[in-house]
This record gives C-alpha cells, structure tokens and sequence, in this order.
C-alpha cells in the first residue's frame, strides 16, 4: 500500500486524529483498543500512539513543525533603556557589539562553555593571563565583538528583566545532549521568549556516549525550538564545552542572528545603561560593573543610578586593565558610586553632581508620595487594560502537582481564548510556586495559578512586593471558570488581608457559662472587636473567625490599643493557652 504522508502535533485528540484521516472516530478508537489504549473521543494521545493509529489506515506520521508564533503583543515591560534609545536620534545610531547571556537547566554545561568560549576568544595577555570575572566579557570573532554575560543562571535574567532592564539581545540555552529538554530549560525558554529575545541553542555535552541529539531535537521542537535543519527557525549548534569543540560556530550563530536583529546605539548620544553586578569591597568601596548600552562613559563622568550616584574614579575593563571610556555593548567595573546599585537598574550620566542631588531629591520626594509606577498585576487590572484595547493577550504561569494534568489544564485555558484576546500560557510546570515563577511572571506581567500546589513564603513575600497575583486552585473548573469570568469581566475582585494588630495571650480564664476568656496585651496596632481573628500557637493557626466579646476592665469595647491589656472570647472556641497569638484582620477588596 502507497502512504501518503501526514502532520500530527505532538498531542492530539481522537476526535482530531479521526477528523484528520477522515476516518470515522469509532474506527480509530478500535484501533486503540486494539494496540492496548482504552481512550475515549475526546482524550488525547500521543504522536507515537497517533503514529500507530495512522500507519494501520495507510498513513505515514509525522511530526507537524510547530509554528513560531509570535504572541498579538508584549506582554512584558519594553525595557526603560531601548525606550530611551527610541528617542535617540535615529541617524546617529551605528551598530553595537550583540550582548548575549546563557540559560539552561542546571548542570548542562553554562558555566564550562562560559569559560572555553572566554579563554578561546579572549586574549588575556595583556592582564599578565589573570581573567577576574566582573559578570561579563567580550571576545572577538572574525573581527567582530560579541558580549557575554556571564552569571548564568535565571535569577540575574529574570531580576533584569522584572526591572525592565533585560540587557540580552540573544540568548544561548545550553541542553545537554544526554539529558535533554528539563524543567529549567522549558524555564529558560519562557524567558528568552516572554522578553522577545531570540534564542541559539547549544546542544551541549555531544561528546558523551549517551548523547542523544535527535532526541533533544525532538524535545525542543515540542517546546516552539524548531531545528533549522527540520525548516525551523532555531539554529541548533552542537558543541562539547568540556572539549571545546563547536565554539567557533557558536559565534558564528551568533553573529548570523545578530546581523537580523536590530542591535544599535548612539556613542555619541546621552550616556546609560544598566548595572550587572555590583558589591562593596572593604578597601576600594562600591565597586560595580555596567554594561554601556548607549553613549561612551567617561572616567569622571556623574552617574545616577536608583536612589544613589557618585562620580566615576576609575574604570578596568573585563581584563582589568585601566580604560578611561567605554562604548556600547561595553561591560566595564566602576568605582565611585555612593551605595550598592541592585542588578538591573539604570544608570544615566548627568552633567553634575549637583543635577544629581537634584534628580535624587526628586526620585525621593516622588517615591514618598507614592507616585512610583506601580506594575501590580491582577486579573482585574489586566481586564480593565482588555477592555481599554491596551493588552489583548493573558499571560499566564502555570504550576500543578502532577506532570499529567499540566496538558490538559493548558488546553483547556487556550481553548478560552475568545476572538482578540488570547491566553498566553508563558510557562507551565510541576511543582510548588517558586520565587523564579513569581520572577517570570513579574517580568513577563503574567499571573501565576497553581493547581493543587502552594506557594512558599518566600515567593510570597516576593509577589507581595512585586505586586503579582497568585491565585491558587484545587478544583480544575474552578480555575477555568476564574479565568473565564476574567476575560469576560465578572471576576469577583481579589481580596487581601490588612492586619489590624496582634496581641498575646498572657493569662486564661475559663468561666463556666461564658467559656474561656483570654487575658491578653495587645502588642502591635489595636484588636477590633468587630474584625476577624485568628489564634496561633507556635505559627500553627488553631483558629480562625470572630470575637465573642471584647472587654477592658470589665467594659465591653469596640477597640483596644496597643500596650492595654484587655479580656478576648472567641466564638465558638475555647482552646486557649498562655503564650498563644491573636492576629485580628480585616478582608480588603482590592481596587
Ligand atoms: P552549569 O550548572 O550549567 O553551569 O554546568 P557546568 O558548566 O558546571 O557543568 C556541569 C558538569 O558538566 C561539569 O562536571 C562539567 O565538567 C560537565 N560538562 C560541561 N560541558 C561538558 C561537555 O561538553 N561534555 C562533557 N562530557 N561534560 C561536560
């Protein structure tokens, strides 16, 4: 029998698969049944699974090439730097250096090809042989500069970008061709791809006997990464860091994709960038590392920077050689700035120390009013941007409990998609949510749902100050319908919790008929006999509900401040012992 070729994605449904073949969906279920898979119409199997099904009606499989679709629009942040150079005059700009960071799954090799790229490309000569790292380097191949960042790892990208600052214009994902596409990859690549980076990847570790490359191939087209040799638009370089083999095509990659981006500054235009690293050092103070995207720093030269500034005593370059000026794309350490600049801020040069104290006055007095800009992001605020016509995409993170329900939550999000908006889901994966999802979703705008997980404290407090909305879920409809209801506009809004005071329990009192009373001093802000409490013993809550009654010296109060003593009931409870915590809060709707 002749076969006639045809696409399948990785996934697909039987009711698809049938409809495909023009096959009846009862033919193709019997054909499961018949090689072991009991599925019904619409559950889905996998592109070997449909492969079988196809072979026995006279069709040969293949993987359909996932489109690389670029989502309607940015969810993310434009970064604050690209914005000023937009508004740098579009005749002076000449091309710049590409400046390039490494991402992957931990192990696979970034920090090994960080380094033979360095000492291959690097001539070091000139600093005695001596390679300090200072977060980032330069090398030179065919006569062109390529910049590398070099603390790998998704915390400097992702706190770079939750400032608006991502400085890459490439990204290299290193995979290990013996391990393949692993969560931090799928990680990576949600970040390259929610900042608009475009990625290389360096198919890694080739030189291992186990090495699999058209396994991993395979992988990463799944992922939207389709090889260019299976007419994709990923160029995919194997290479053995370890063995320094593939380096130079690397860069060659590099410079390739370089050359169709639009990679420009003005050396002569305002001078700004972004800060990389930076650290105090006990003799030479403040020392910090900058990348120039814009304009040529000069030692001298007045920088601001956040909330702090200081004029530029010296500056080395990755070699640690003195330089006096440093063009775009240059990273180069400096000395002479007043406090320790967080990674990812923007540095500008002023003309004077005194505009400086200026503009920080300013920065002050603007932060103290509250004007900052808040980026709080809630499924409410993005509807009312849905509804104003500025956003029409919903970007979400996802993480669930297990790998089998990652699927078919994502396609059944997607299938929300309604017309102009559309549900981007950014990134999907197993586990508790993590700072570096509350880090992806910060810089991506996106809101994070968890599916029968829960977030740890830290990631907590981190979405807390980031303002983003973890919305957390056990009941699959529940999460659909939320989002649902948020795309149509009828979302409940979020509520939070605003802490009135707390207070301890210093003596108990169990009085038949009345139940336990808890004699009690409050301790911080003031306890409402009308706001909600809760009781807690050694950080476990044991309770959690309302005041039966509230009493100082015997009156019944409505409040009682901070440093008084006064007598609590609760209702319905009386496991009360000394040395236990109220907590009384009140339940905001937020705006
Ligand atoms: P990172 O966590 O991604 O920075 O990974 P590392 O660069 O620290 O490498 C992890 C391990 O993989 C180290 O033991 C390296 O020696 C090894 N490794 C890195 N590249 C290669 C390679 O090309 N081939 C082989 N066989 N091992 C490699």
């Amino acid at each position: 029998m002749s076969e006639k070729t045809i696409e399948f994605p990785s996934q697909i449904t039987v009711r698809d698969l049938a409809q495909r073949m023009e096959a009846s969906p009862i033919q193709v279920i019997k054909i499961l049944m018949s090689n072991g898979v009991m599925a019904n119409i619409n559950q889905q199997v996998d592109f070997d699974t449909a492969a079988v099904v196809a072979s026995e009606l006279g069709f040969e499989a293949v993987l359909e090439s996932v489109k690389e679709t670029a989502p309607a629009e940015d969810p993310g942040k434009v970064p604050l730097w690209r914005e000023l150079i937009d508004s740098e005059d579009k005749s002076k700009l000449i091309n710049r250096p590409p400046v390039v960071t490494i991402l992957g799954h931990v192990d696979h090799g970034k920090t090994t090809l960080l380094d033979a790229i360095r000492h291959a490309n690097v001539a070091s000569g000139e600093a005695g042989g001596i390679t300090q790292h200072i977060g980032a380097y330069q090398v030179e191949h065919k006569g062109k500069v390529i910049t590398f960042l070099d603390t790998p790892g998704h915390a400097a990208f992702s706190a770079m970008r939750a400032r608006g600052a991502q400085g890459a214009d490439i990204v290299i994902l290193v995979v290990a061709a013996d391990d393949g596409v692993m969560p931090q990859t799928r990680e990576a690549i949600a970040h390259a791809k929610a900042a608009r980076v475009p990625i290389i990847v360096a198919l890694n570790k080739i030189d291992r006997a186990d090495a699999n490359p058209d396994f991993v191939k395979r992988q990463l087209s799944e992922q939207g990464l389709v090889p260019d040799e299976w007419d994709g638009n990923t160029i995919v370089v194997p290479v053995s860091a370890k063995q320094k083999k593939g380096l130079d095509d690397i860069l060659e990659a590099v410079l390739l994709v370089s050359e169709s981006l639009d990679i420009k500054a003005n050396p002569h235009g305002k001078v700004f960038g972004t800060v990389i690293e930076a650290q105090v050092d006990k003799a030479r103070g403040v020392i910090a590392t900058l990348l120039v995207q814009n304009g040529t720093l000069q030692t001298g030269n007045t920088v601001i920077v956040g909330d702090t500034c200081g004029k530029i005593r010296a500056m080395y370059d990755f070699n640690g050689k003195t330089v006096k000026s440093a063009f775009p794309s240059t990273p180069i350490q400096v000395l002479g700035i007043g406090n320790v600049p967080p990674a990812g801020e923007l540095f500008q040069v002023v003309p004077s120390e005194k505009e400086a104290r200026l503009i920080l006055a300013e920065r002050a007095a603007s932060k103290e009013n509250g004007a900052e800009t808040s980026t709080r992001t809630s499924l409410e605020k993005l509807f009312e941007k849905f509804q104003a016509g500025e956003v029409r995409e919903l970007p979400l993170i996802l993480k669930v409990d297990v790998q089998g329900s990652v699927e078919p939550i994502v396609n059944s999000l997607n299938e929300l998609s309604q017309g102009e908006i559309k549900i981007n889901v950014i990134h999907a994966e197993t586990g508790n949510i993590s700072e570096s999802d509350v880090m992806l979703a910060a810089a991506s705008r996106a809101i994070l749902l968890g599916f029968n997980v829960s977030a740890d404290q830290a990631a907590r407090n981190l979405a807390e100050q980031e303002g983003i909305s973890i919305r957390l879920y056990n009941i699959i409809y529940r999460m659909i319908e939320d989002i649902e209801k948020a795309l149509k506009g009828m979302l409940e809004p979020e509520t939070r919790e605003i802490p009135v005071g707390t207070a301890q329990v210093r003596a108990v009192f169990k009085i038949s008929k009345v139940g336990t009373i808890a004699g009690c001093r409050v301790l911080t802000g003031e306890l409402r006999r009308n706001a909600r409490i809760r009781l807690l013993r050694e950080g476990e809550t044991l309770f959690d509900g309302e005041i039966s009654s509230l009493k100082h010296e015997k009156d019944d109060v409505k409040e009682v401040r901070q440093g008084f003593e006064c007598g609590v009931s609760l209702k319905g409870y009386n496991d009360i012992n000394e040395g236990d915590l109220l907590e009384n809060y009140i339940i905001e709707k937020s705006a």
